[in-house]
């Protein structure tokens, strides 16, 4: 289809991130995809009216059996009990090993498909289909699924790439603002820890992307899989630099644990936590004579052209987010592990941080 790019991520499992407007509709690409005859649509019921049935009409053809799964919308439903009902569903389709299950949603069904993907036959295709931005950028790319348990987010799940990622730009149109404002706060990350250009263009561009301008869009998506795609390939495990991809979560994740995993109604929902993160891991690396005033400003900055909060929320407690953090997985024996910004475009992990210097930041 023309107007769509194309970026190869590789890994052991090397597969194709394409992005365009109209790919949902794209029968040859959709059908590119497939291996086998059982193809299984998994998506939530607010993505489910307004765009399943597009898909499914361009999958329809001989020989091809297409069910739908339609969970209910939200992080609350990431759960082994949905997990569990999306496998039901695969042995009522009679799924077989060279199944496809297409991951239409945001980053809640990609990663309970993903998964599900992963343990049905020991391991079947799942072709990622991001609704939100946020999964465009993120969660579609780089191969984790999981579901979170009552002890906390993600605990089980495993690394599964997709066999390949379609973003539909065209579909982000339907996208709450709010929702759309989040991933933005995830190029932005992109842009900070690994290309100063990208920072400068983004600021550019900032009307374009509020806008889900096609092109601008586009080159927002490919630039950040590009980045998340070439750390994912050095490092598929996590077991080192792939870790630069939390600048700004170790902040965010104290918040959003303060707040209680606030959705979408009252307190920051995770982007916009990141930004916030992201603003205050810069002050801290300021503090820290890593980098310079300005340059945390001009971040700042371009955070708010997006319409992203840059500041702590009234009502968070210094220590209690600093205890947070001494709970969160980078935390080690050493001391807070930060992932902390010395110039636009390079940030690095330091461990050993002094609490004092992140109690004056939270100040
Ligand atoms: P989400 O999937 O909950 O989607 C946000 C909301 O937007 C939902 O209500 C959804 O129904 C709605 N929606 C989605 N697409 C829409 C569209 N086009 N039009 C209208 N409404 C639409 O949230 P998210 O922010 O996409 O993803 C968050 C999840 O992603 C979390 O569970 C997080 O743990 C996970 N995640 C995973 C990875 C990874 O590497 N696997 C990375 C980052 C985040
Ligand atoms: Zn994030």
């Amino acid at each position: 289809m023309s107007g769509a790019s194309t970026l190869q991520v590789g890994g052991p499992r090397p597969y194709l991130l394409h992005v365009g407007p109209g790919l949902l509709s794209d029968a040859g690409l959709l059908a590119r995809c497939l291996r086998g005859r059982h193809v299984l649509v998994v998506t939530d019921d607010n993505v489910a009216p307004l765009h399943a049935d597009r898909l499914v009409d361009a999958l329809t053809r001989p020989g091809l059996t297409v069910a739908r799964h339609v969970l209910p919308a939200g992080e609350h439903e990431k759960t082994l009990a949905r997990f569990g009902e999306v496998l039901e569903s695969l042995a009522r389709l009679g799924a077989t090993r060279d199944a496809t299950v297409l991951a239409l949603g945001g980053g809640v069904v990609g990663d309970l498909a993903g998964f599900a993907a992963a343990c049905w036959m020991r391991g079947i295709d799942v072709v990622q289909l991001p609704t939100t931005l946020l999964a465009m950028v993120d969660s579609s790319v780089g191969g984790k699924t999981a579901v979170d348990l009552p002890a906390g987010k993600n605990l089980a799940g495993a690394f599964h790439p997709p066999a390949a990622v379609l973003a539909d730009t065209t579909i982000l149109r339907t996208l709450p603002e709010r929702e759309l404002r989040a991933g933005l706060a995830e190029v932005v990350k992109y842009g900070a820890i690994f290309d100063a250009g990208f920072l400068e263009w983004l600021g550019a561009n900032a009307g374009g992307l509020l806008a889900r301008d096609d092109a601008a869009v586009t080159e927002a998506v490919l630039r950040s899989c590009r980045y998340k795609a070439e750390v994912v390939e050095r490092d598929p495990y996590e077991r080192g630099e792939r870790a630069l991809l939390n600048f700004g979560h170790t902040f965010a994740h104290a918040i959003e644990a303060e707040q209680g995993y606030a959705a979408a109604g009252d307190g920051l929902n995770h982007g916009e936590a990141v930004a916030v993160g992201m603003v205050l891991a810069a002050d801290l690396s300021t503090r820290l004579r890593l980098a310079r005033n300005e340059d945390r400003d001009r971040l700042r900055a371009l955070l708010e052209r997006l319409g992203l909060p840059t500041a702590l929320p009234a009502g968070l407690k210094p220590g209690a987010l600093l205890a947070r953090m001494r709970l969160d997985k980078k935390a080690d024996a050493s001391g807070l592990r930060f992932i902390l910004w010395t110039a636009p475009g390079e940030a690095r992990i330091v461990t050993a941080v002094s609490e004092d210097a992140v109690l004056r930041t939270l100040e």
